[in-house]
């Protein structure tokens, strides 16, 4: 959960005085991280509407399901409750809880079928995305959030180094993959998100599905995983090579280290989010590999896995104190394999990049 319950109220003033100032009647949040945020809340989507109506005003209701009203009061015990019974109508319900004028916000992962049930709800109005508030107190992380991200990413740390000590060679992506699930529970993640494994030419699609290829020695094998500790979330990526490793992958691996060295140097408070991608792109490029760097450079982490600010071409958003993202340069070689090292890092007080990850960065060796 975000920092303490005492966090909550105070959030949903901030969100209040942002709607006002953009002169919006309500924010509409779905289940997802923008309730969790705002309220405390963790639910799964579903058919049935759960709805957190914040008001300008900053009267906040959740309107959810009658049988649902005691685990929303445990969920988020200090936002007042308005409960539909299965036959009534929710979309009247939210409806009658928007005063004042003006468009409505509502969050970005809400389910098209709510939108639109929404939207014949309250003809009137201008519908906007709630990311438009959301995301820029999301974006700047208090010491509890940080503090949260620190924890969840140790614990991603420490599976990296248990799952050195497996054997690669002989076994499946998905053998590996599940050896991290494994490894990401018991070293205190409560939820894992994801076990990318990309062994050999696999390692050269970035977010490759773990499958039934058989892991050989002399593979180069992409691990990036993750997944979340009391709703915060991790993310890292390690290439690691089985047996010793040949010269061009070895070579390949370097550049990316300094690719993402450079990336770090270049996230200060204060520089631009693309400044960050071009820092990375740079090192990538000289040496030749320009072609093969296939994606944006990082993307901002808290409740989400991925969320604002994203470091790549064409944000010119500026970094601050309190942003968490990943840097995550790659280099990738179609038909012979991939190179990823990711971590989590977040601007320091100081203005400097703190990586959260703090696993070794070379190019290990595995069994
Ligand atoms: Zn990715
Ligand atoms: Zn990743
Ligand atoms: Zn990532």
């Amino acid at each position: 959960m975000p920092s303490d319950r005492a966090g909550f109220a105070p959030r949903r003033a901030r969100a209040a005085a942002e709607l006002r100032e953009r002169q919006i009647a309500a924010l509409l949040v779905s289940p997802g991280a923008d309730l969790l945020y705002l309220s405390g809340y963790h639910l799964s989507p579903s058919e049935r509407l759960t709805c957190l109506v914040l008001d300008a005003d900053g009267r906040a209701t959740m309107v959810c399901p009658a049988f649902e009203a005691p685990r929303a009061t445990a969920g988020a015990p200090d936002v007042e409750r308005s409960t539909w019974q299965e036959t009534e109508d929710p979309f009247a319900l939210v409806a009658s809880l928007v005063r004042g004028t003006g468009p409505v916000a509502v969050a970005d992962q809400m389910w098209a079928g709510f939108v639109i049930g929404l939207q014949k709800a309250l003809p009137q109005r201008e519908f906007r995305v709630a990311s438009v508030i959301t995301r820029e107190l999301r974006m700047r992380k208090d010491a509890g959030e940080i503090e949260a991200l620190r924890l969840v990413s140790e614990s991603a740390d420490r599976a990296y180094a248990g799952i050195l000590e497996r054997p690669f060679a002989g076994r499946t992506e998905r053998e590996i993959g599940a050896d991290l699930a494994a490894l990401l529970r018991a070293e205190g993640h409560d939820e894992v998100g994801f076990t990318i494994v990309g062994s050999g030419a696999n390692g050269a699609s970035p977010h490759h599905e773990p499958g039934d290829r058989r892991i050989a020695d002399g593979d180069t094998v992409v691990l990036d995983f993750g997944g979340a500790m009391r709703g915060y979330r991790s993310d890292i990526t390690r290439t690691v090579h089985v047996g010793p490793s040949g010269s061009e992958d070895q070579k390949v691996h370097d550049v990316v280290r300094r690719a993402q060295d450079a990336g770090y140097a270049a996230a200060r408070k204060d520089a631009s989010a693309e400044s960050v991608d071009a820092a990375s792109r740079r090192v990538i490029d000289e040496a030749g590999y320009g072609a093969f760097f296939i994606h944006r450079t990082g993307h901002g982490i808290g409740l989400d896995g991925h969320e604002h600010p994203y470091l790549v071409r064409g944000n010119q958003e500026r970094l601050e104190p309190g942003m968490a993202f990943s840097i995550e340069p790659g280099i990738y070689l179609p038909g012979r394999f991939g190179v990823r090292i990711e971590d989590i890092a977040v601007i320091d007080a100081d203005g400097s990049a703190r990586p959260l990850n703090r696993a070794d960065h070379a190019f290990a060796r595995v069994a």
